[in-house]
């Protein structure tokens, strides 16, 4: 007789795995501290990309070995939404507690679906809880989903099929059905009645004031429109903190008008319902309390790990005719483990689900709701800060008034037209994120590319805001130098020429005859002899001077590079170093030569960065210079 293998997944040496786990916690532990010194974002290399592509495994390989490639090739390559400044879209940090949670949870590994064990009632009390922190009467229902969009998508088809009379669940979705939305609300919403066989031409796209929130004399009069036309509009949905803006609707007013037209009222609070933990937006989000159902997440503002979300459902009864439905495989025993409370596929759409309400829990109990409540507020105000230290930065532009936790703004020194600034600004964000220092994102805002800086972020502090304005304004002063060839024909090119390189020459150096002629006549002792002049400027303004001058055999020389005093540290030397560079070739020269000083040793640092090596033993009449550096071009 052949007996069954003995085959298990089990590891074969718990001790070792033992070791392992308690390595990785160390390690995730020294991640998690150590992150402020990281960079926010790194692209994945091209062997990141390669060892991503290899086949299916055939054979197994240790753990160990696993790991070791976790370390190399995934880890280091973060998406970065755990830093303290990432400031993209909206999503939330996690915590070291909801990290271990994670593992307990995976560890038991209960299909929280149907039976009697602890996660169900577990999942029960979270939902309690989240009904206590919004205000939803003790018997409204509700489920932890994966996110927002699952949340939108499940209270969706509950309004939908709350339509009795239609049978839906039966007969399909009816043509005559309209939902009204904010050309604000997030874009899973559209999804969400594509899904549900409204469509997105039902999906009634109302116009935004200028503080983005619905219009709602543009909502009654499309409603009234519909009903006249022979639609049924069923359902209003609400934001509470757009993702674009973070703007909250008029709650109260669309709960009036749902009210009187006999709609359903779904409001999207994916973050912003969490503000109604702070004192300001206590009585702002009131409204709330009222609504048929709310979507939020766990994961953004509450910082509990992906994924956790949660809807709420004011009708419970409602909410299990929109999904109930019990096969013999799922039906209730009295006792056992098929008893226990009503199976959770009675209030969605999954059967397996993880046990994600751990998460949650231990979330929830170790910092309890007024801290969370104290660390939306620390955002909010942070916002408030970054938006008005924008106001006054000279060259930036606030876009949107700050009207929650959203910063949207752009990089404008009046000198562009608007494609350009757009494009700048695109660029800007690029190179931002690509300097690993500060990761916003971006949003359109009426037409003008805006840096949209999302501060749901529990690891924030006032300096990290700091730094992402200063490295804006750093990149966008390097992108905006140009390098242009002296002309002889303006009066301005002479005179910053002079300028500049005397002020540099003059705090160095003692300056002398030589100086001042050739900075008195940079044509004849430059360009006349085969040389060149190059000046770097920001629009109309002269930053930066370099001269190039033949010195015989295929070589020229490298001399007078000043930068004013105003513009050091923006990168304009490098700017001017790599425009010679290319000029010198253009001259044909075969060599580039320069002199310098080494107690100028920022000037050394750029020459190294921009390619030139040191001549050792090199004697020069140039009695000012110790250091003889030249580039092979
Ligand atoms: C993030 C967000 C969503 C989508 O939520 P997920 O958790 O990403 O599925 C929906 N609406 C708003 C306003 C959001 O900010």
């Amino acid at each position: 007789m052949h007996l069954p293998s003995k085959e298990t997944l089990d590891p074969s040496n718990w001790n070792e795995i033992r070791a392992l786990g308690h390595r990785m916690i160390d390690d995730m532990i020294d991640y998690l501290q150590g992150l402020r010194d990281k960079p926010v974002w790194q692209q994945p290399t091209a062997k990141v990309k390669k060892v991503l592509n290899r086949s299916l495994p055939q054979e197994g390989q240790p753990a160990e070995e696993i790991y070791q490639e976790f370390l190399s090739y995934i880890l280091p390559y973060n998406k970065g939404n755990i830093h303290p400044r990432f400031f993209a879209w909206v999503q939330g940090n996690g915590t070291p507690l909801g990290m271990l949670a994670d593992m307990l949870a995976s560890g038991m590994n209960p299909n929280t679906t149907i039976g009697d064990h602890v996660a169900m009632y577990v999942e029960q009390q979270v939902i309690d809880w989240s009904k206590e922190m919004f205000g939803f009467p003790e018997t409204a229902s509700g489920l932890l989903v994966s996110g927002a969009t699952m949340a939108n998508l499940t209270a969706l088809t509950t309004a939908r099929n709350s339509l009795k009379d239609l049978q839906i669940r039966v007969k399909g979705t009816d043509d005559k059905l309209t939902v009204y939305c904010s050309s604000e609300t997030h874009i899973c919403v559209i999804k969400a009645t594509e899904v549900l066989g409204i469509g997105s031409e039902r999906t009634r796209i109302i116009p935004v004031t200028d503080t983005f929130q619905i219009s709602v004399p543009a909502l009654v009069a499309k409603i009234k429109e519909d009903i006249k036309a022979g639609f049924r509009p069923f359902c209003v949905v609400g934001n509470a903190g757009t993702v674009n803006t973070g703007a909250i609707d008029p709650l109260e007013e669309i709960y009036q008008i749902c009210k009187e037209f006999g709609l359903w009222f779904h409001i999207d609070g994916a973050f912003g319902s969490l503000a109604k933990l702070t004192p300001k937006f206590a009585d702002k989000l009131k409204t709330i309390e009222k609504a048929d159902s709310l979507a939020f997440d766990f994961h953004k503002w509450l910082h509990v790990p992906y994924e956790s979300a949660c809807v709420l459902i004011r009708d419970k009864k409602l909410h299990q005719a929109a999904f109930s439905s019990v096969p013999n495989y799922l039906s209730a025993h009295e006792r056992g483990l098929a008893a226990g409370p009503e199976p959770l596929t009675n209030y969605g759409i999954e059967l397996s689900r993880s046990f994600k309400a751990l998460k949650v829990w231990m979330s929830l109990k170790e910092h309890g709701i007024q801290k969370y409540g104290r660390l939306v507020q620390q955002n909010i105000d942070q916002a408030q800060y970054l938006g008005e230290k924008i106001l006054q930065t000279p060259h930036l532009e606030l876009l949107v008034p700050v009207s929650m936790n959203i910063v949207c703004f752009r990089f404008n020194n009046s000198q562009h037209s608007e494609e350009e600034l757009n494009q700048l600004n695109k660029e800007i964000l690029m190179r931002l994120h690509e300097s690993g220092i500060a990761a916003p994102s971006y949003t359109i805002i009426q037409g003008k590319y805006a840096i949209r800086t999302n501060i749901t972020n529990h690891r924030t502090r006032l300096e990290d805001l700091d730094l992402l304005v200063n490295t804006i304004l750093e990149i966008a002063t390097n992108l905006l130098i140009k390098v242009v060839e002296f002309d002889p024909n303006n009066p301005t090119h002479y005179q910053a020429f002079k300028e500049i390189n005397y002020a540099w020459i003059n705090k160095y150096f003692k300056v002398e005859q030589g100086d001042l002629d050739s900075l008195e006549n940079p044509v004849k002792y430059f360009i006349a002899t085969g040389g060149a002049v190059l000046l770097a400027c920001r629009g109309d303004e002269i930053l930066g001077t370099t001269a190039l001058k033949p010195i015989g055999d295929n070589s020229l020389e490298l001399c007078k590079m000043g930068v004013s005093q105003a513009a050091r540290g923006l990168g304009i030397g490098h700017a001017i170093g790599d425009a010679a560079i290319k000029k010198a070739r253009e001259l044909g020269a075969k060599r580039l030569y320069l002199e310098t000083n080494s107690s100028l040793s920022p000037a050394l640092n750029l020459y190294k960065k921009l390619g030139f090596s040191r001549v050792e033993n090199f004697i020069s009449p140039y009695v000012r210079a110790d250091v003889a550096m030249e580039m092979y071009l």
